[in-house]
């Protein structure tokens, strides 16, 4: 997500990324969607194509981490260490190196486009040591050997890193977690934390863009390279540490009842209460530290954009495991940790399973890409790569919820490297559209409304509801809201809804199948969708994600021929949207009739539906609770019903 941000954050002011506006206009293939000169240069130089596969010159840049942690829960102080090994996959040498240190946006001076606690604001990250491939550097701002900007947020270290080649670089440095502005990361309740952006890590350098010079402010999210994840965490005994990867040594740092057990849960299909209140009670959850009093948690994961571990000493803990590839076998360990008074927890672990379960041989229909997720009782709703990062919440449809659409994030845009700086779309709608259908799957005692619409509802067709790709890349909330997610999640559910649930799948499948472990942007998703279907797909692209407007369709004129009633539907509003009519009769019978938006492909603006009479009509209601409208006032026959 992150979803609550809308809640309390929507008349925050926030700023876009810094990225450059195309100057001239282009366009490929058939459907004329606006082509930036960016995009136009990478098909220029066959990085991608036109027909939405990679280029046959397509590369990118990654890096492997080596981390050690050490963290004191009951301070908040982190101090680390870590051995980067950047690839340059590039054609170009590298004249620098880029790196991001988040944990400064609560650095003194920073810009943020949200509150931040006063205690939390100070001295940001202190680089305690650089070297680059083998070579100490000054690391203070003031020695000229690390150039700091935007208040340590952006460091550039100098290079060269040919082309091809790859560069050491090794840091040291500390900091102090927030932990009373939880945003994403920081403190949880006393000693329990969820650390993120902890590490130092080098911004991505793409085809498109180059460096990624944007610095995190709080807003928008994140663009992270591929990487192999080698991390050990050293923290006091008696603290159990999560992590993204799967913890290689569980014998030295779990008591040997929980090790046995955390062994059982890796083949169990069953949940296993690996810490319940009865092992909190006995003291026995870690192994006995050595004389230094801490244990040191070892994790691993496999190209993966990101890492992200989680603390507690109180903490309950499920767990089971899933057969999520049954060609090979394959398991994913997945579990839920938790605090003893959550009130919807203690049934995470097996929504979590069903979800991970309806992903893997539904929709998408992809073997999970991991081999471990744990949801963590945080304070926020957000992810990470097998990780996610969510506060307790009161109504079981939005844990259903909230628990499904952070791991459906797992795909897009962690098996997906989409970038979320410029394209939020491209993740959230997607998370927005897959929660709606696992919500509705899993809890079917009530239907679950397509996240965000209500909120869309409350500025349709006004200032704040932008294009797609204009708002959810450069604009502050409430827009990038709109924009972020139900905007793009019904974008999808229109395509569904004409394709079918298979072709639809068939086709977002081809799309994961060219782009997983790469770096998409919308026009190879937009190229994809229109080389997979064959279709072309302006009238449907330009309207939501180019060109101001909104939906917003209008009974017209309602005719009796004989046996038939001929029903207008007016297209007022720019967007089209599917057409759902429910026409009920004077003797109590209704009909209930769907188009797809196909109705509108031609570009026409009257669309026509036909109903069988089965005598004098009562009432006609155009659209449904998914469809927005900037007018309902006029979605009802007759008028002023
Ligand atoms: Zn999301």
């Amino acid at each position: 997500m992150k979803r609550c941000l809308i809640l309390f954050l929507s008349a925050v002011a926030a700023s876009g990324a810094t990225e450059s506006a195309a100057q001239s206009s282009r366009s490929s293939g058939a459907s004329d969607i606006y082509v930036p000169r960016e995009v136009q240069a990478a098909y220029d130089n066959g990085t991608r194509s036109e027909d939405g596969h990679p280029g046959p010159e397509y590369w990118q840049n990654g890096a492997d981490y080596r981390i050690h942690v050490r963290f004191d829960p009951l301070t908040g102080d982190l101090a680390g260490r870590e051995t980067i090994a950047y690839r340059n996959n590039s054609p170009e040498d590298l004249r620098n190196l880029v790196l991001k240190v988040h944990p400064n946006m609560y650095r003194k001076g920073s810009a943020r486009d949200m509150d931040a606690s006063p205690e939390d604001v100070g001295d940001g990250v202190t680089l305690d040591a650089v070297t680059m491939n083998g070579e100490a550097l000054d690391p203070s701002p003031g020695a000229g050997e690390v150039s700091h900007f935007l208040n340590g947020n952006l460091l550039v270290i100098p290079g060269p890193i040919p082309a091809g080649e790859t560069a050491a670089v090794e840091l040291e440095w500390h900091y102090t977690v927030n932990r009373g502005s939880h945003s994403r990361t920081g403190g949880v309740e006393t000693t329990t934390w969820f650390n993120a952006y902890t590490y130092p890590r080098i911004a991505v350098y793409d085809d498109i863009d180059g460096w990624d010079l944007t610095a995190y402010r709080g807003t928008a999210e994140f663009y992270n390279d591929f990487g192999d994840y080698d991390v050990t965490i050293e923290v006091p005994e008696g603290y159990v540490v999560w992590a993204t990867g799967l913890l290689q040594n569980p014998d030295e740092v779990l008591a040997p009842e929980v090790s046995e057990r955390y062994q059982a849960a890796l083949a169990s299909d069953e949940i296993v209460h690996l810490v319940d209140s009865a092992t909190l009670a006995s003291g026995a959850v870690t192994a006995m530290a050595g004389p230094s009093g801490m244990n040191a948690w070892h994790f691993r994961a496999d190209y993966v954009p990101d890492f992200a571990f989680a603390v507690s000493d109180h903490y309950l803990w499920d767990a089971s495991s899933l057969v999520v590839d049954p060609a090979t076998g394959r398991r994913t360990l997945i579990d839920a940790a938790y605090h003893p008074d959550s009130p919807d927890f203690y049934e995470v672990a097996e929504v979590a399973r069903n979800s991970i379960d309806y992903m893997s041989r539904v929709f998408p229909g992809v073997p999970f890409p991991y081999p471990q997720e744990t949801v963590f009782n945080g304070a926020d709703e957000m992810e990470y790569p097998m990780m996610v990062n969510d506060r307790s919440v009161p109504e079981r449809m939005y844990m259903v919820s909230l628990t499904s659409h952070e791991i459906f994030h797992t795909y897009f845009p962690f098996y997906m490297g989409i970038n979320e700086i410029k394209y939020a779309w491209m993740d959230e709608g997607w998370a927005t559209f897959g929660d709606f259908f696992i919500t509705n799957h899993l809890h079917t005692e009530e239907p679950l409304r397509l996240f965000g619409v209500e909120q869309w509802e409350t500025d349709i067709g006004g200032w704040n509801d932008l294009p797609i790709m204009a708002g959810s890349g450069q604009a502050r909330h409430p827009a990038y809201f709109h924009a972020s997610y139900p905007k793009p999640a019904f974008f999808y559910l229109m395509l569904r809804d004409m394709w079918g649930e298979e072709r639809f799948r068939d086709v977002i499948r081809e799309y994961i199948e060219r782009w997983n472990g790469k770096h998409p942007t919308p026009w190879d998703f937009f190229n994809t969708l229109e080389d997979v279907s064959g279709e072309d797909l302006g009238w449907l692209i330009r309207p939501w994600f180019e060109e101001y407007g909104a939906p917003d369709l209008a009974i017209g004129a309602v005719d009796r021929e004989e046996d038939t009633y001929r029903i207008e539907i007016v297209r007022v509003g720019r967007n089209p949207v599917p057409i759902e009519i429910t026409v009920e009769f004077e003797d109590g019978t209704s009909e209930v009739l769907n188009e797809s938006v196909s109705a509108w492909k031609d570009g026409v603006g009257t669309h026509t539906v036909s109903v069988p009479a089965r005598g004098e009509i009562r009432s006609i209601v155009l659209g449904n609770w998914n469809t927005p409208d900037a007018n309902p006032a006029d979605n009802r026959y007759p008028r002023g019903d």
